[in-house]
């Protein structure tokens, strides 16, 4: 046998091997369930991967609510993409953009406290939902950061969510508690970011 036969033999052994790991956990992961998703760190790309979850349900047919609780810019591609859809068919999605009255700047706390339950006034209502196949909480980890949403009461009612449904959260700093509350938790690290080269955020990349 030469040694090209022999890799083969090899590699289509390893292969079939790791085939029948792969049946058997497809196999055992038998459990339909409304999945909690939260995407965190300081890397790029926990946004934009909710919003490619949105697309994916939608795709499928299902029902999508996205509450955005902190507004960076008016002129995102996600958002004009989205609404045009919303518009077509409101039936299928929701896209609220609930964060505007943050301020920053002045850190009137106690404005800011009102906005955020405000906010969160509208995300429970899709949260109540059965209707809604998917939520996306959109910078929802900045409540906890400052403290204008209480972390307890706001995994309490993700937790009492229609079962079906499933929920995407992103932002920063996920608290422990959120993350423990997960089923699926990504940590997207920086290992680059071009900003930092001085190049400016561009339009179908950042934004
Ligand atoms: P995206 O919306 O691209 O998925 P994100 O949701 O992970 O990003 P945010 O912290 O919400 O990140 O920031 C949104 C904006 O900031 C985007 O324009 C993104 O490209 C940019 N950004 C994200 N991470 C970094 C970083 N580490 N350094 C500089 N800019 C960043
Ligand atoms: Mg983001």
């Amino acid at each position: 046998m030469s040694s090209n036969d022999d890799r083969e033999q090899r590699h289509n052994q390893r292969m079939a091997r790791k085939k029948e790991v792969v049946d058997a956990a497809i196999a055992a992961a038998t459990d339909k369930r409304g999945v909690l998703v939260v995407n965190t760190g300081n890397g790029k790309g926990k946004s934009s991967a909710a919003f490619g979850m949105v697309a994916r349900a939608l795709g499928h047919g299902q029902r999508v609510a996205v509450v955005q609780f902190i507004k960076g810019r008016s002129d995102t591609g996600e958002e004009a993409f989205f609404q045009q859809y919303a518009l077509q068919q409101p039936e299928r999605l929701v896209w609220q953009v609930c964060g505007e009255g943050f301020t920053w700047e002045t850190q009137d706390l106690a404005r800011d406290q009102a906005t955020a339950a405000a906010a969160w006034q509208v995300a429970l209502r899709y949260l109540s939902d059965p209707a809604y196949d998917l939520v996306v909480l959109d910078e929802l980890t900045y409540l906890f950061k400052y403290r204008w949403l209480d972390l307890d009461a706001a995994i309490a009612s993700l937790q009492a969510r229609p079962p079906l449904q499933h929920v995407a959260i992103t932002g920063r700093a996920a608290p422990e508690a959120l993350i423990a509350a997960a089923d699926t938790v990504s940590e997207i690290n920086v290992v680059k970011h071009a900003f930092k080269a001085g190049i400016a955020a561009q339009p179908g990349v950042d934004y």
